[in-house]
């Protein structure tokens, strides 16, 4: 690689919009540029010599403010000659070569098949000073195979599957991402021990659906399979996985995440309407009766089971009849959390031409009886764990009044955010120690724990905090983890209706 100035490697900033998915695909890209040469720029430095936008196109109005951010960094790059700007993700897939048309000043648009590319094609787009535009209609390599810059310490996500074989109606991923792709369980694993060998505690298993796990290889029960595999290997603490999806679900992955010890009880499962008409709209396969079946089998099997859910309100079609049952269904299922999500068209998606689409007020009417609802029974959920010992992982980025209360924050295993007291052992808990306090007041969203800690273990993960290690999985499963900055813990669920 050619350096910005003699002696000095090239730098890069990767700024990511959207889900999950394009959390890790980041984590990817990152590991794929500095295998490459290039090192990370800090946070504040405006002036990288490559900017890379993962994009995402689940939102309206993503490509307005996708054209916005590049329309702010045309000036930056005007001054900075040899500067690189590259779009990839969901939206690059989607907009292809009409990105270099708007955007002249863009050098490489890459899609969601072909992450890998994107050191060879900034490559070509310097030495040709041409734009390069490569999009793939199918998946090129298995993602995970690349080499990745992980961000955290403690938690890792490991990819089970990419795409997706359904066609919910108001989903741009299948036509995005393509057809579900299952990586085999050997490799997974062996992913998921290089994590664990570099100090990770906690791994989250990450598919679009990761029920239908198998499909490709002909195996049903491959993901409770996987699971219980999961529980054999030392020193994994904790598992979990997102997201499932109800119309998939089997019963051995109940039993599995029950019988499994270091699998969380902790269930994300997208509900998206309690109303059965708007989930044939939708073409969601499973009915509301189908879904309270799975939450009433999976508390039978585990009562501490903390389950999530994202839905949206104001489907087109929607009636106040069927928003009702929403509301029915969200009492009825006790969620400790929910992603709720006004309905807006996306450009590409069956639901965006839907006739009957829903005033905004009636749709942001509903929106906020729904955040009520959920409020009110979150908290009540929340106020029950009030005087029970927990188990937290300590994490970075979690709590933002931390520095100001003196707390520190992180997840318990059912996947509530606890802000605790660090009592008398200020200063020796790290990210990533594991510490047992006691739950003294509950907020809809989160805990306190505001007692002594109970005790506090020092794990590898704290180890590797402390001496500023990320782990780090170059291509192909042979992690050792290498020096490099620790920086936030994935988010423990989605944060995106995709699903
Ligand atoms: S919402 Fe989820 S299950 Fe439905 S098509 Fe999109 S990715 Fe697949």
């Amino acid at each position: 690689m050619t350096t910005a100035a003699a002696g000095s490697p090239r730098t890069y900033q990767v700024r990511t919009y959207g889900c999950q998915m394009n959390v890790h695909d980041s984590e990817r890209i990152s590991g794929l540029l500095e295998q490459a040469g290039y090192v990370r720029a800090a946070d504040a430095d405006g002036n990288p010599d490559v900017v890379v936008f993962n994009t995402c196109a689940v939102r309206e109005n993503a490509d307005n403010r996708l054209y916005g951010n590049l329309g702010h960094l045309r000036p930056v790059k005007d001054k900075h000659p040899g500067m690189q700007i590259a779009v990839g993700g969901c939206l690059a897939q989607k907009d292809r070569g009409d990105i270099v048309r708007k955007a002249p000043w863009v050098d490489v648009v890459f899609g969601t098949h072909n992450i890998g590319s994107l050191p060879a094609l900034l490559e070509r787009a310097r030495h040709n000073a041409a734009a390069e535009v490569e999009i793939l209609e199918s998946l090129d390599v298995f993602p995970s195979t690349l080499p990745t810059r992980r961000e955290s310490t403690y938690a890792g996500w490991v990819s089970i599957s990419v795409g997706c074989n359904n066609t919910c109606t108001f989903c741009i991923v299948p036509s995005l991402r393509g057809k579900e792709k299952d990586r085999r369980p050997g490799d997974v694993l062996a992913e998921v021990r290089a994590l664990v060998d570099s100090g990770v505690l906690e791994v989250t298993l990450l598919g679009q659906n990761v029920n239908s796990y198998g499909v490709e290889f002909g195996d049903r029960y491959a993901f409770g399979k996987l699971l219980r595999a999961c529980g054999e290997i030392d020193g994994l603490e904790r598992v979990r996985f997102t997201s499932p999806h109800p119309k998939d679900f089997t019963d051995d992955v109940i039993a599995a995440m029950a019988e499994t010890p270091n699998v969380c009880h902790s269930l994300h499962m997208p509900l998206q309407s309690g109303s059965d008409d708007v989930l044939k709209a939708m073409r969601r396969s499973y009915r509301s009766e189908k879904y309270l079946g799975i939450i009433e089998r999976v508390r039978a099997a585990m009562p501490d089971a903390a389950i999530t859910t994202d839905i949206i309100v104001g489907f087109p079609g929607e009636t106040e009849a069927d928003f009702q049952r929403t509301l029915d269904v969200v009492r009825e299922a006790r969620f400790s959390s929910a992603f709720t999500f006004q309905y807006s068209k996306r450009p590409g998606t069956p639901a965006a031409t839907m006739p009957d689409q829903l005033p905004k007020q009636v749709v942001q009417e509903r929106y906020e009886r729904l955040i009520a609802t959920v409020e009110e029974i979150t908290w009540a959920e929340n106020r029950k764990l009030v005087g029970q010992q927990v188990e937290v992982l300590v994490a970075v980025g979690e709590g933002r009044k931390d520095e100001r209360t003196g707390r520190m924050s992180g997840r318990a295993r059912d996947g509530r955010l606890v802000h605790f007291d660090v009592g008398s052992l200020a200063g020796q808990i790290r990210p990533g120690d594991i510490v047992h306090t006691t739950v003294t007041y509950a907020a809809p969203h989160h805990l306190n724990a505001d007692g002594e800690p109970l005790s506090h273990r020092r794990t590898r993960a704290g180890d590797a905090a402390e001496a500023g290690r990320a782990p780090r999985t170059p291509g192909v499963l042979l992690g050792l983890p290498t020096v490099g900055a620790p920086a936030a813990a994935p988010a423990p669920t989605t944060g995106c209706a995709a699903h």
